[in-house]
């Protein structure tokens, strides 16, 4: 499963798709939402080595310039993809064409449907526009580094499936979102109690049903190690979780893993590739953080911190956004906020906001890491020098920089960075 379909179904679930402006840059809210925790800061939407690749573990002197590079214009990037996207909707808006979209989606009977119809040709025309430099930024420079484990037609056709499940799922939040604008001053509030139950339903589903559109989720076929996942689960009191490995190596040979489900569904689930690559204990450690998240509730967390946020960015949205339509609303060729035209400017604002605010959520996100951090020390015997060592490994493989200049780790990274983990962990006093 690709960062990107995370990003893309999580922040549609919360706000309206802003993830076709983020890109695949993760550090958004929706990582933290949907609890599909990523073991590092990982930017990039497929890293590791090529199968053709020896050893990686522990990097040599040239794969360390690789990493440097490749965390240069992983930085460099995250900006290119904010600052296109905000461009690409700024595109659809002043030439005019967000006003004709929804001239052809009034012909539809339906006012749902002519929403569905605004929503749909928005998403197309920005797919369309940004699909070079998302080409070129998420397959030929993964290419470039050796980490791409697709064809250009695989990739492009989980693409294209993401799109589409943007376009289906998006329905939910646009409507909700028109229906309020035209009913309610105070829609930002309503809105985002609405997405409660919405975010909700997609972080219990989306392990069971969108995932599996990308990847193939089978038990556990190391039974050994399935029976000390399993009795370090019941140690920590999650009961009877099902204990999965998924074909990740499909896409990418990063590593990771991850627990999901909330009420009731539980879910362990780790990549193939994580396996291959790392011993037993240090599965095990890797798994105590992930089960600390659980444990700890950082899913209601996440989700109650997802929805403060989101209230706080609508806010601004309903205080500010008249400004900006009486200023352009001839070129724009819509006058008020419940427009369907407005599709484009709503999710600029919510872009920019949350681009700026990423320091906030990041920072809580960084939180509740070093909590599970902690956590994973405590429930497991692992020494901290072999939990330090599943860290380096994960930098070496996912080329995640262990130590990135402060302030882009202030501003972007969710999780802190590995440096500062593996010193956490080995200086550990359980
Ligand atoms: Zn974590």
């Amino acid at each position: 499963m690709r960062s990107r379909t995370n990003t893309t179904l999580g922040l549609m679930a919360g706000l309206f798709l802003a993830a076709t402006v983020s890109g695949s840059s993760e550090g958004t809210i929706a990582d933290s939402i949907f609890a599909t925790d990523s073991l590092s800061d990982s930017v990039a939407v497929a890293a590791g080595q090529s199968s053709s690749d020896p050893d990686l573990y522990p990097l040599t002197p040239e794969r360390y310039e690789k990493l440097a590079s490749y965390s240069r214009l992983t930085n460099i990037w995250r900006f290119v993809e904010f600052f296109v996207g905000i461009a690409t909707l700024a595109i659809i808006l002043f030439s005019g064409l967000s006003a004709r979209f929804r001239n052809w989606a009034s012909k539809l009977k339906y006012k749902f449907f002519v929403v569905w119809g605004v929503l749909a040709l928005v998403l197309i025309a920005d797919y369309l526009l940004n699909l070079p430099l998302s080409i070129y930024r998420s397959y030929i420079v993964e290419l470039n580094y050796e980490f791409m484990n697709q064809t250009f037609m695989q990739w492009w056709g989980e693409d294209l499936l993401a799109l589409f499940l943007g376009v289906l799922i998006g329905i939910i939040p646009a409507w909700f979102f028109y229906w309020l604008v035209n009913q309610s001053r105070k829609w930002w509030f309503w809105f985002s109690m609405g997405a409660i139950p919405f975010l909700i339903f997609f972080i219990v589903i989306a392990p069971v049903i969108i995932m599996p559109l990308f990847n193939e989720y089978v038990p556990l076929e190391d039974k050994q190690l399935e029976s000390k996942l399993l009795s370090l689960a019941d140690r920590v009191g999650i009961d009877q979780p099902d204990v999965f490995q998924v074909d990740a190596s499909k896409q990418t040979t990063k590593v990771n893993a991850m627990v999901t489900g909330l009420l009731g569904s539980k879910r362990i689930v780790l990549y193939d590739n994580l396996i291959a690559k790392f011993t037993h204990d240090e599965i095990l450690y890797v798994m105590g953080h992930e089960m600390g998240h659980y444990v700890l509730n950082h899913m209601w967390q996440g989700l109650g911190a997802a929805v403060l946020f989101l209230m706080l960015t609508l806010w601004i949205t309903s205080r500010t956004i008249h400004v900006i339509i009486n200023r352009f609303k001839s070129r724009f060729r819509f006058d008020r906020l419940g427009d369907y035209a407005s599709l484009p400017l709503v999710l600029i604002f919510v872009s920019v906001i949350m681009f700026v605010g990423q320091p906030i959520t990041n920072g809580f996100s960084r939180w509740m890491e070093v909590k599970a951090d902690a956590y994973g020390m405590d429930i497991t015997d692992v020494s901290g020098e072999v939990a330090a060592t599943a860290f380096d490994k994960l930098s070496a493989y996912n080329l995640s920089d262990p130590d990135p200049h402060p302030v882009a780790e202030f501003w972007f990274y969710d999780h802190p960075a590995l440096k500062k983990r593996m010193a956490f962990v080995r200086n550990y006093e359980r």
